[in-house]
């Protein structure tokens, strides 16, 4: 199985516990994470994306311990926060070619048709050349997937990227995650049924912590 969690807990020096005790197997294409605000799902993520470490329990994502072997990780995964960043002047197809070049893609021609055919596939051609500090929400979300795509992962989460987005932007992303989860594992972490509804072909509610039902969103969404 791709991605294995294995009671996963975390308490914060506050005393929150987030996680308690969490165990997941997630092996399909395009996972739902759903819980409510402080379920502990940004905890989990930012675990899984090696950006803290849990108190005690494992994560293995193809073979590899995530908690111990973080480099190798960090280049399976691309990890899109809630909030990403300040965004800076230079346009999306500078940025582009310039983070081809800090990952090696020295030759101009591979480099020109790679970061084309990304700009395409996230929408994003018509305004390549804009000051990526001028994008809107979706614009800017699609610009992380665009980015996290670079990097040829083979997991990649997303925590709440429809918050704040309008309809046809939010359907827009939404097509966009499905596309990417036929190559990509995908973990959308939201608080918004209809995403994982619409989307995802497993999934998990978390609450307090731990996790309250897992199977295909039919399943768990008619329990509720
Ligand atoms: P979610 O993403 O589902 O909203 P979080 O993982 O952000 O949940 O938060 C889970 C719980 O842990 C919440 O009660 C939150 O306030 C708390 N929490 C999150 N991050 C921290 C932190 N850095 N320090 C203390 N408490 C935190
Ligand atoms: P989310 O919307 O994912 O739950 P939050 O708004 O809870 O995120 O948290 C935003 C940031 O604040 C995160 O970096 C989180 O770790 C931190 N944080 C959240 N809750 C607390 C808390 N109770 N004490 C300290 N930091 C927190």
């Amino acid at each position: 199985m791709p991605l294995t969690i294995n009671g996963l807990s975390k308490t914060y020096p506050n005393g929150v516990q987030a996680l308690k005790n969490l165990s997941l197997t997630i092996g399909n294409n395009m996972f739902g994470l759903l819980g409510p605000n402080g379920a502990g799902k940004s905890t989990l993520m930012r675990t899984i994306a090696t950006l803290q470490e849990p108190d005690t329990g494992e994560i293995w994502l193809d073979g590899v311990n995530v908690i111990k072997q973080k480099e190798t990780v960090r280049q399976l995964l691309g990890y899109l926060p809630q909030e990403f960043g300040v965004y800076p002047k230079i346009s999306a197809l500078d940025m582009l070619n310039h983070l081809a070049v800090m990952k090696g893609v020295t030759k101009s021609g591979e480099r020109k048709d790679m970061v084309e055919a990304l700009l395409h596939q996230t929408n994003l051609w018509e305004v390549r050349k804009k000051a990526l500090s001028t994008y809107s929400g979706g614009m800017k979300q699609r610009f992380g997937i665009a980015q996290a795509l670079l990097a040829n992962p083979k997991l990649i989460i997303v925590d709440e990227p429809t918050a704040g987005l309008d309809p046809s932007e939010r359907h827009r992303f939404l097509n966009l995650l499905s596309a990417i989860g036929r190559d990509v594992i995908v973990i959308l972490s939201t608080h918004i049924v209809e995403d994982v509804h619409e989307l995802c072909n497993r999934m998990a509610i978390i609450s307090n912590g731990e996790v309250l039902l897992e199977g295909s969103p039919t399943e768990v969404l008619e329990k509720l």
